[in-house]
């Protein structure tokens, strides 16, 4: 078996290339998978999204090609269809691709929509997981997303669906359950009214995680009833995560600064 290598040839006649959409994980290269790795390292082309931590971009060759098809919320981001039909062109054309996207590829990273048109268009794609923002969160945070004593569901939502009516929100956290949002700072307001709404204690406990397992990660903490005001007075950036539930209350503060200190 053999991941790592791209194809030699390129042009009209060249067998087609193959896609790798591949997981970056949370920021913290370390947290790379090792097939994630050796294919960053022997890259020709590759296509990575705004969250990708520079660190891990510059492990690519000297001579491979990047493309930032930015998404953070960018004015510049390249529309999804222009980026499947890049994947496809680049792959036909005789090259490996490596589709290089934060965290996992098929958790809130339209890697679902990537594979799909490069299926459509007769390109072999493979996946290589990567570690997601909430699993990487948890852990540069100490704090266990779910825990025998406090929550057994945990659910992963995006906060960026319209008007947060794409979802039914109802039962996604409560007791016993975690809930994480991604993308929701912009929403942050609407997401507690809509919870405390639905009968949420408006007192449920909630850490904010802002570049999570980045050199410059923050674990804020509040009740859900203060969060706007906490990702306003705190001024959160993106990416950062929005964790509810018992869990959060569990770390003790001294651990939390450990781990803090720890990643620096
Ligand atoms: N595929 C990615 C998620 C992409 S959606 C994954 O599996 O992690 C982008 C959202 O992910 C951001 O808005 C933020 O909510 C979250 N996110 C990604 N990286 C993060 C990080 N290092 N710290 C906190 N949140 C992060």
């Amino acid at each position: 078996m053999n991941q790592t290598t791209s194809s030699g040839a390129s042009g009209p006649n060249a067998p087609a290339g193959k896609v790798w959409l591949v997981g970056a994980g949370p920021g913290d290269p370390d947290l790379l998978t090792l097939r994630a790795a050796r294919l960053i390292m022997s890259a020709r082309l590759v296509v990575h999204d705004g969250l990708v931590d520079p660190r891990i971009l510059a492990m690519a060759p000297a001579g491979a090609r990047l493309i930032s098809v930015a998404k953070r919320r960018s004015r510049h981001s390249m529309p999804q269809d222009e980026i499947n039909a890049l994947l496809v062109r680049e792959a036909l054309a005789g090259g490996d691709v490596l589709r290089l996207k934060g965290g996992d590829p098929f958790i809130f990273g339209r890697g679902g929509e990537e594979a799909e048109a490069c299926l459509a268009a007769g390109v072999t794609v493979e996946v290589v997981p990567g570690i997601s923002a909430a699993v990487g969160a948890g852990a540069a945070a100490l704090l266990p997303l779910t825990h025998r004593d406090a929550a057994s569901v945990v659910s992963f939502v995006s906060g960026q669906c319209k008007g947060l009516s794409d979802q039914n929100w109802v039962g996604l956290a409560g007791v016993g359950r975690t809930l994480v949002i991604y993308m929701g700072l912009a929403t942050a307001a609407q997401i507690a009214e809509k919870l405390i709404a639905d009968g949420l204690s408006p007192e449920t406990p909630l850490a904010v995680v802002e570049n999570a397992t980045r050199p410059d990660m923050r674990v804020l903490r509040s009740p859900l009833a203060a969060l706007a005001d906490l990702v306003e007075r705190e001024r959160v950036q993106s990416p950062a995560l929005i964790i509810i539930g018992a869990v959060t209350a569990r770390a003790p503060s001294e651990i939390r600064q450990v781990a803090l200190e720890a990643i620096k």
